[in-house]
């Protein structure tokens, strides 16, 4: 699961400089996800990002949900 917080994106642009299969600028020209899937690009969009507004969270699927 991927997640850009809206409200700290400051849309500088770099996440999706590097990865823009999985990132791109909504209406309010902030990042937005366009693709949920983990790749290793988008954990360097996410180590990228200034204001630390993307959360990856990696899917376990030996882990069950509560
Ligand atoms: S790198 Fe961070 S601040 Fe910059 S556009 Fe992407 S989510 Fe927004």
């Amino acid at each position: 699961m991927i997640n850009v917080d809206e409200n700290k994106c400051i849309g500088c642009g770099a996440c999706i400089a590097i990865d823009n299969e999985h990132f791109d600028f909504n209406d309010q020209g902030l990042s937005t996800v366009v693709k949920q899937e983990v790749t290793d690009s988008v954990k360097e969009a996410k180590d990228a990002c200034p204001v630390n507004a993307i959360t990856v969270e990696e899917q376990n699927s030996n882990e069950e949900q509560a």
